[in-house]
């Protein structure tokens, strides 16, 4: 017993959980980071890029801001979310159909315990949906995906699924750019799914957190193909590189009133209202304009580079990697190097990791942490150990026009490119 005196009673949903694996590994490299080793941080997707600066002064000139904010949101933010998404995605939303909370994943655990219904994930997935079901009590149906299909959901999967069961109420999560691949859909596939998710009246809570970190800036929300049953996750935590700032946003189509409400109530008994002057920051955010636009152009610029020079120098060493199309993650699965890698005692995801760790530096998460199969050799890395304030002031001195080369990579995203070239060396040994 604790203390000599409590008991532990803890709800038996949460007994037994690890904390979330992205926190964990970045805790562990601390550690390693601490006794003095160089360890190269490619577990915890964190944005590398600093706040963009108009957000940053808006933050400072509302500090003073103190009072509670309405449990929905900031009126003014929560209007400059909704032109976001009538000016980005051609959408009809009006401030009245979007929440606000502290991080999107606050908002979607919220969801997840008004709304009765399965929870239907496809794998791989970003780590915490699962968890968050989990804690609740609700039943998570994984659907599995193929590597052929760059581990994208296809239509007739999800058809598959729903024609077991037509009137079952379901939550299908989508998240693209993908957290773990960076793959998205194309135009036509967001028109197929949609078809399926209207047949069966779905919910999609479409999670596009790195929409706009899509490397062609063409990011396209499937509320455009299926605004009646689709609820859009976002935030300033990726593309506004403001993870720690806490600011989530859902937008909901006025079907969906009754779920924003009903989220809307459990806000108001938990969490009151968020930050206020994030909250008024974040309205610069939104309403965009030329400085955001410049700050996204070569954020993406940086991530495109990066991740064409990794995907060439793993798919050059033999392992097999879809190519993403945006945010900042690969998916690699050493499947096709299996032999050599049981040869030296690793059989599954978390033990290449492990050894990967020990022997080069290189902190990576298993895929068995994103719903893969534990014998898998996939491997999560987040290309973001690099300083992006001063790759942001590099890149803005070469011209748009010109890809970043080798030498730029090699001198301003160096950390990552030395880890990967640890990971490829490695291999070979
Ligand atoms: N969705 C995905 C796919 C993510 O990767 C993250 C953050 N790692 C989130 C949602 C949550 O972001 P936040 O709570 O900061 O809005």
């Amino acid at each position: 017993m604790p203390n000599g005196q409590h008991e532990v009673h803890l709800n038996l949903n949460v007994r037994g959980l690890p904390v979330s694996a992205t926190l964990g590994i970045n805790e562990q490299s601390n550690k390693l980071l601490a006794e003095g080793k160089q360890v190269f941080k490619l577990g915890l997707g964190q944005s590398p890029f600093p706040v963009p600066a108009p957000v940053v002064r808006e933050l400072q000139t509302n500090a003073h801001q103190k009072d509670y904010l309405p449990v929905k949101g900031l009126p003014a933010l929560c209007d400059a979310v909704a032109g976001y998404y009538r000016r980005t995605q051609g959408l009809s939303l009006r401030g009245e159909d979007i929440l606000i909370g502290p991080g999107s994943k606050e908002l979607m655990f919220i969801l997840q315990l008004v709304y009765y219904g399965d929870l239907v994930i496809p794998t791989p997935s970003w780590v915490s949906y699962a968890p968050q079901a989990h804690i609740i009590g609700r039943h998570v149906r994984w659907l599995q995906t193929q590597e052929e299909n760059n581990w994208l959901l296809t239509s007739s999967e999800l058809e598959k699924l729903c024609a077991k069961d037509p009137t079952k109420p379901r939550i299908v999560i989508l998240n693209y750019p993908n957290n773990p691949t960076g793959c998205s859909y194309s135009a036509e596939q967001l028109q197929e799914l949609a078809e399926t998710a209207r047949k069966y009246k779905i919910i999609l809570l479409s999670d596009e957190i790195y929409g706009e970190l899509n490397y062609q800036g063409n990011h396209q929300s499937i509320a455009r193909y299926y605004p009646e049953g689709t609820i859009i996750a976002s935030g300033l935590s990726k593309w506004a590189g403001a993870g720690g700032w806490r600011l989530g946003t859902f937008a909901f189509p006025a079907e969906l009133d009754w779920l924003l409400d009903a989220m809307a109530v459990v806000a108001s008994e938990t969490f009151t209202s968020t930050s206020a002057p994030i909250q008024y920051a974040a309205v610069s955010a939104f309403k965009g304009g030329d400085e955001l636009e410049y700050y996204l152009m070569q954020s993406r610029r940086i991530l495109r580079s990066m991740s064409g020079w990794i995907w060439q120098s793993l798919s050059d060493a033999g392992v097999k990697v879809a190519r993403p199309d945006g945010a900042f993650y690969m998916l690699p699965d050493f499947e096709p190097l299996r032999p050599q890698l049981e040869a030296r005692g690793i059989m599954n995801s978390e033990q290449l990791c492990q050894r990967l760790l020990d022997e080069t530096g290189v902190a990576m998460l298993p895929g068995s942490c994103f719903g893969r199969p534990e014998q898998e050799l996939t491997v999560r890395l987040a290309f973001v150990d690099f300083d992006g304030a001063r790759s942001l002031a590099a890149a803005e001195q070469i011209p748009a026009d010109q890809e970043l080369n080798d030498d730029f990579l090699r001198q301003y995203c160096e950390k990552v490119l030395t880890a990967i070239d640890r990971v490829c060396a490695w291999l070979q040994g």
